[in-house]
């Protein structure tokens, strides 16, 4: 991490003239063009995010190992899962690759040691997470208050349905235990359901759904080549590179940039009103589409780190320059808005609702 954020990521050549971006590069000049929101998006996304979700879990790692953990690993520990979704380094290489090929045919384009280091540093996350059992992790904290007695601690507890006893699930370190108001292993609040999930949806989903339009109609970016350009939206993106016969990227794009978030809008649109009407149509198969969506949301900043990677490095004036289109800020806020709506949105209400009676 500090060698991808301090060394050159990409660097850019062409008649004699040359420019080197690092990963701090995009958000700079990003927030100099006056588009802070999207720059601290990007930072926070690139470096702010898998940077502190790394350092959380090597210092829970290393308390885990004194003779007596501190009680402040158990929060920091829930910060570790709630910030997984946020870090998005491997979608950003992504966006890496496909600012690569959209300036190959320009000039000498580069990958710097920075570039490497993200691909290590992403397949070295993959292990971690693919290593790291959060349970054994929960089981080995120390607890926030103690169990009532009689209950059995740590996974048998999970494991086993309590008699007599209404249960409620923790959302945060998934322990099942009987009704009460914090969990007894970290500490969270306990809700039967996620709170004011519908309201809170809904807002962000139509906030979202009213974005969609500038952030595709808007254009995103202008490349000028030679003093010629002209402002290009989010689907005339995938075109350029359909065009130019990259067939694969350009289907990619187009199924991150297009297909993810109109499918997004429209599954959660299509969740909540199911909830409203009590519909018991497909309950396994929406469970299943609220997953994928939860999933998928992150893959459609793919377009606005292409973006970003642009800005900072295609800056030689009349040769080759790169400017950010209002549309992207719209498209960035599309994104955000829809993955915080799916996490609003609570699955279980769909259930809820069918076991109304008077359901359809
Ligand atoms: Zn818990």
């Amino acid at each position: 991490m500090v060698v991808a954020a301090t060394q050159p990521l990409m660097s850019l050549s062409v008649y004699g003239m040359g420019r080197q971006a690092t990963l701090l590069t995009g958000p700079a000049q990003l927030g100099q063009r006056n588009m802070l929101p999207l720059a601290l998006v990007v930072l926070v996304t690139t470096l702010v995010a898998p940077l502190t979700r790394l350092l959380l879990l090597a210092w829970v790692l290393a308390g885990l190992r004194l003779k007596s953990p501190p009680r402040h690993l158990t929060v920091l520990f829930s910060w570790v899962e709630w910030l997984r979704p946020w870090a998005m380094i491997e979608v950003f290489l992504l966006g890496l690759f496909v600012a690569y090929t959209k300036l190959v045919d320009l000039a000498s384009v580069q990958v710097g040691i920075a570039g490497y280091a993200l691909g290590a540093l992403m397949l070295i996350t993959a292990a971690v997470d693919a290593s790291l059992d959060p349970q054994a992790v929960w089981d080995a904290l120390p607890r926030r208050r103690e169990l009532p007695h009689n209950v059995p601690a740590g996974r048998a507890l999970a494991a086993t349905p309590l008699s007599g006893h209404r249960t409620i699930g923790c959302r945060t370190c998934h322990l099942v235990t009987t009704d009460q108001p914090l969990c007894p292993r970290c500490g969270s609040r306990l809700r039967a359901r996620k709170r004011d999930s519908l309201t809170r949806t809904w807002a962000l989903l139509l906030a979202a759904t009213a974005l969609y339009l500038p952030a595709n109609l808007l254009p995103v970016l202008t490349f000028v080549k030679l003093g010629q350009g002209q402002p290009s939206t989010i689907l005339e993106g995938v075109e350029e590179l359909a065009a130019a016969q990259m067939w694969p990227l350009a289907l990619l794009v187009f199924f991150a940039s297009i297909t993810v978030p109109v499918m997004k809008i429209l599954s959660l649109g299509l969740m909540l009103i199911t909830v409203h009407t009590g519909s018991r149509w497909r309950l396994r198969e929406r469970t299943r589409l609220y997953r994928i969506v939860e999933f998928i949301g992150r893959w459609s900043m793919i377009d606005v780190f292409m973006i970003s990677i642009l800005t900072a490095l295609v800056r030689l004036g009349f040769v080759a320059s790169v400017y950010p289109g209002r549309g992207v800020t719209a498209f960035c806020a599309v994104v955000i808005l829809t993955m915080l709506a799916s996490a609003c949105f609570d699955p279980r209400l769909m259930w809820d609702a069918a076991r109304r009676p008077g359901g359809e």
